[in-house]
């Protein structure tokens, strides 16, 4: 079974469904409210778990309920937590307003995941057996950066989600451990201040890492590489989307599972679409992930 290490948030989900967002100084009447266990690095978590993987998790929740509670969702999703600390204070949030044309604007209060600035030894050691490393940006630049550092000291593949989209550009030292780039379109604009051309900003984007992929949402994803600097279009399969959340996590982990079994990069991006293009089908971030026999269905 492929091994896979995250280090990454955990938060808690508020999400409060509107018809129109507020603005600044209005109040507006919702008419729903749900939480949910999330954080990219436990949504990646949750992805490749499901998708048939041994899946270990470093990071962070508070001592409030909500800590008890991502702590049991990692759990039962099979995800080994010996690694998750649990730090004093509140756990992470993520306050989500989602209008009535599924639009959402989100506010990250980062909470525990905010403690976790370096890795212990125990961290390093999970880090160095596992076949691939996924990062986010949810996490102290320092802990990620350590963790890229372990991992490309010990062969293993490092592949790194630039969310949320930074708001300066991503330290050197991160780039030339990453094996693997993979943002949305939003982020890879980000990154490298091309917008609306994503097969240009991909080609820009080999200048810093070896291999990137960029989400498309509905139209799917590019590939490219410094080997096959001309990017691949793999279509998403054409589905109708109730909630997109998530979508880029799904794909991130099943994605890892698929390249840690050692399939070949298309086959493994159009798994991972398929997966992505099933969680879109159905309400919630983790909740909709697939599991590996859907995926392959
Ligand atoms: P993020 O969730 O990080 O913003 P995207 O919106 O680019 O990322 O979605 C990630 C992947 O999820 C896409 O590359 C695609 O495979 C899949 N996906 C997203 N939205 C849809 C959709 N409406 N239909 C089918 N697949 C989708």
């Amino acid at each position: 079974m492929t091994r896979i290490a995250v280090l990454g948030s955990t938060n808690m989900d508020l999400v409060a469904y509107v018809t129109t967002a507020p603005r600044s100084g209005e109040t507006v009447t919702g008419h729903e409210f749900r939480t949910a266990p999330g954080g990219k690095g436990a949504n990646q978590a949750v992805a490749a778990a499901r998708a048939g993987a041994d899946v270990a998790m470093i990071g962070a929740v508070g001592t409030d309920d909500f800590g008890d509670q991502l702590r049991t969702a990692l759990e039962h999703a099979g995800v080994d937590i010996d690694l998750l600390r649990t730090t004093e204070g509140p756990s992470g949030t993520a306050h989500i307003v989602v209008d009535g044309d599924g639009g959402n604007a989100i506010v990250v209060i980062p909470g525990a995941n905010g403690s976790l600035t370096s890795l212990c030894h125990a961290d390093r050691a999970l880090i160095a057996e596992a076949q691939s490393l996924l990062l986010q940006l949810e996490l102290p630049m320092s802990a990620v950066l350590a963790g890229a550092e372990t991992a490309r000291r010990n062969g293993v593949r490092t592949i790194l989600t630039p969310a949320p989209a930074p708001a300066q550009p991503l330290p050197c030292e991160l780039l030339a451990v990453t094996d693997l780039l993979v943002p949305n379109e939003h982020e890879a604009a980000t990154l490298t201040g091309v917008s609306g051309d994503p097969e240009r900003a991909a080609r820009a984007l080999l200048a810093d890492v070896p291999e990137v992929v960029i989400t498309l949402g509905a139209r799917g994803c590019l590939y490219a590489s410094r080997a096959q600097p001309e990017p691949v279009a793999v279509l998403a399969p054409p589905v109708t989307a109730v909630d997109t959340t998530g979508a880029g996590d799904t794909f991130v982990g099943t994605l890892a599972v698929a390249l840690g079994e050692g399939r070949p990069m298309t086959d493994a991006l159009t798994w991972a679409s398929a997966a992505a293009a099933l969680s879109v089908q159905r309400p919630g971030a983790a909740t909709s992930m697939p599991y590996r026999a859907e995926i392959d269905a």
